[in-house]
């Protein structure tokens, strides 16, 4: 099985072959095909598996064929736990979006908001953040989130162990209702289903 037959579009595949990659990890086979067909995905993953590439390159196949013309609302949240998985994520999806006109950035706690809320203004697709500077900006008025068709939760259970439940419940509450869920945790907890239950509409699971 190769990244081709996965359906993926040229400008993705120029990205994945200059990435060096030559066939899709497990968790990629497994993940990006339902996710390109549009549906809520529950992944068990590890760091390590190649799962970013799993949820990015499927959400920015998405986005790219569906282009918006006018203005560029936020159309992707990806929430991550870390500043540093927060700039790890959005390294991937710079890589894999380089010749596709797609916008992202990156926001995250600790430094300066201004060089962030410029960025943001320009317009930007696809927005990777944690949970509690993309809470500030929004309350700012500085961000919307309204529009926002794919929302990805990266590392659930570490979001949970940092506390980030209420956080996570918050964010939810400033996004459509009508949206793509993809859900990614090492562990599945208790805790974890339920938080899966209230995100996740008849999501396809899927394991590495
Ligand atoms: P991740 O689990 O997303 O943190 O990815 C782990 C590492 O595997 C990263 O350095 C990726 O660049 C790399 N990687 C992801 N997908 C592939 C693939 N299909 N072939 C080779 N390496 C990959």
């Amino acid at each position: 099985m190769s990244f081709q037959s996965l359906g993926l579009s040229q400008p993705l595949l120029k990205a994945i072959s200059k990435k060096g990659y030559t066939t899709p990890s497990p968790i990629q086979l497994k993940a990006i095909p339902p996710v390109l067909d549009g549906n809520d995905v529950l992944a068990s993953a590890q760091t390590g598996t190649g799962k970013t590439a799993g949820f990015t390159l499927p959400l920015l196949h998405i986005l790219s064929e569906n282009p918006k013309k006018k203005f560029r609302p936020i159309r992707a949240l990806i929430l991550t736990p870390t500043r540093e998985l927060a700039a790890q994520v959005y390294t991937n999806v710079k890589e894999y979006s380089e010749f596709l006109n797609l916008r992202s950035a990156v926001i995250f706690g600790g430094v300066n908001q201004k060089p962030q809320i410029a960025t943001i203004r320009k317009g930007v697709d696809v927005l990777v953040a944690t949970p509690g500077r993309l809470l500030d900006l929004i309350n700012q008025n500085e961000l919307s989130i309204k529009r926002v068709e794919i929302f990805v939760l990266d590392e659930a259970d570490r979001m949970l162990d940092m506390g980030f439940l209420r956080d996570i419940e918050r964010v939810m509450k400033f996004m459509p209702d009508k949206r793509q869920n993809l859900m990614f945790s090492a562990t599945f907890s208790k805790d974890i289903k339920k938080l899966a239950n209230g995100i996740l509409n008849n999501p396809i699971q899927v394991e590495a």
